[in-house]
């Protein structure tokens, strides 16, 4: 049986593991299907302490695993946790047939892209429709083609910006006429010629489904309702996140948008399970928060064992 078990290897979950490791808890991290989580997808971080001139989200993740590591954090790669058991001690937790034992453990799952909802995005997906640009923006299939971003947040911003280099130009689809962005990722939105921004419409249906290949989009302005098209390669979809959190639904509280109740600290409402990072917060959703979670749960935890005995 382990002491602790991390589901999630974001910031959230890898400074869970540091603190538990270096409280000698040997804690094992279950990695999910992306390992470092959703800031791998991203491009540079500028806005993670002690990093001046940014790092790479990829580079930033692999540190804090080797931090956790060094202090005896035990790494399961690529293991995805299929169903729980909370309602008895040990916990039990299965990665597929595989049963795992805990006394304790802490979710840091995370939060999945959000999907417009429309069936053509559904069967264009990886065929011109995708939900990173860093991954994805520097395909051949988009270079020197018009591109779509749809979103108005940080995401949205970031991807059309990346995009820049590779597309002859950018339209950025938003549902409303102002950015939710931070004032310094919006400006360079705006002030930057390639980037065009498409006010108050949304994507009613992606094209081409017949050609099994994007070629453009419908887009419906919400104020007037005229629906018209925009000719394009590729549709990078930044509409913010879902909390993955749908295994534990019936286990632990969660909101009606599935984020885990986690009160006091990070304390869910059972017993000797905790909630770190993006699944927990709708909030302030960043790296350093996230980690700052991490590190709560962690001692929350510590705590929890030590009243156990
Ligand atoms: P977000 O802030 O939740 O923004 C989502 C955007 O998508 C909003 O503009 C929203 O419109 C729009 N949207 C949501 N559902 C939609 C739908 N069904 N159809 C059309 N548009 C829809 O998500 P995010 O941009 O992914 O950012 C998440 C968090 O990560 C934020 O806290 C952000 O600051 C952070 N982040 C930071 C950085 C950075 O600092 N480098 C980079 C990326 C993300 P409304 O505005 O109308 O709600």
């Amino acid at each position: 049986m382990e002491n602790v078990i991390i589901i999630g290897s974001g910031p959230a979950g890898w400074t869970a593991a540091l603190y538990t490791a270096r409280a000698n808890l040997k804690p094992v991290v279950l990695t999910g299907a992306q390992p470092g989580g959703l800031l791998t997808t991203t491009s540079i971080v500028e806005n993670y302490p002690g990093f001046p001139e940014g790092v790479d989200g990829t580079e930033l993740m692999m540190r804090m695993q080797q931090q956790a590591e060094r202090f005896g954090a035990e790494t399961r790669y690529s293991a995805t946790v299929t169903k729980v058991d909370f309602s008895q001690r040990p916990f039990r937790l299965w990665l597929d047939d595989e049963v795992l034992e805990a006394k304790a453990v802490i979710i840091a799952a995370g939060a999945s892209h959000r999907h417009l909802g429309l069936e053509s995005e559904r069967a264009l997906e990886r065929k011109g429709v995708t939900y990173c640009a860093t991954c994805d923006g520097a395909l051949p299939v988009f270079r020197h083609q018009p591109l779509v971003v749809v979103g108005g947040g940080d995401s949205a911003c970031e991807e059309a910006t990346y995009l820049t280099r590779f597309g002859s130009k950018v339209y950025l689809i938003h549902r409303r006429d102002q950015l939710r962005a931070s004032k310094i990722m919006a400006d360079r939105v705006l002030a930057n010629s390639k980037i065009q921004p498409v006010w108050d419409s949304v994507v009613v249906d992606i094209l081409d489904v017949k050609q099994d290949r994007v070629t453009g989009v419908q887009v419906k302005n919400v104020k007037t309702g005229a629906v018209s098209t925009i000719a394009c390669a590729g549709v990078f979809v930044a509409i913010g996140h879902a909390p993955n959190t749908q295994i534990f639904k019936g286990q632990i509280e969660m909101d009606a948008d599935g984020y885990l109740l986690c009160r006091p600290g990070t304390h869910t409402s059972v017993p000797g399970v905790f909630g770190a990072g993006d699944c927990v917060d709708k909030t302030y959703r960043q790296a350093i928060t996230a980690a700052g979670s991490g590190c709560a749960a962690a001692i929350d935890c510590e705590r929890y064992l030590a009243t156990r005995g």
